[in-house]
Order: C-alpha cells, then sequence, then structure tokens
C-alpha cells in the first residue's frame, strides 16, 4: 500500500559535484538584484590563490520539481505516482 519512494529525492544531488580543481563545488546564493535569492555553485577556491574559478549559476529547474515532487509527497502522504514526461 505504502510506496513511498523517497530515497531517490536527494537533496545534496549537488553535494558531489566537483570543479577543475577536484574539489566539491560550492553552493552560494547570489543577492543581487539582477539575480535575487538565485543559486550558484561555484569554486571555492579564489582564483587568487590558483582556483579554476568556476561558475555556474544552479539550476532552479531542477530545485522547482524536486520541490514539487516533495510537495506531492508530503501532500499525499502514501502514494507516489511518478510524472509523466
Ligand atoms: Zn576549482
Amino acid at each position: 500500500m505504502l510506496k513511498l519512494s523517497c530515497s531517490s529525492i536527494s537533496s545534496s544531488s549537488t553535494a558531489n559535484v566537483l570543479c577543475q580543481c577536484g574539489v566539491v563545488l560550492e553552493m552560494k546564493i547570489s543577492w543581487t538584484k539582477s539575480n535575487p535569492r538565485r543559486r550558484f555553485l561555484c569554486c571555492k577556491i579564489s582564483k587568487a590563490r590558483g582556483g579554476c574559478g568556476y561558475f555556474r549559476w544552479y539550476d532552479d529547474e531542477i530545485l522547482a520539481h524536486a520541490r514539487r515532487v516533495i510537495w506531492g509527497l508530503l501532500k499525499r502522504g502514501k502514494t507516489y505516482e511518478l510524472e509523466r514526461n
């Protein structure tokens, strides 16, 4: 009856993305006016210290999607239906 598959949804999906230095990317939130509350991933090492200068906006769609799925789970509580693609 219970058909939860939360295990496939992980909030740490970005936790093991490495930049060119081989360092786990750091996620930060932008607070600029043009990109308020937008997340981005960047290299932990500053360029001055030899970092690769990696920068990438974190895909909000993935987040929105995950949130939707999680909300669906919370609302339903019991069943989790696969979304149609
Ligand atoms: Zn780097």
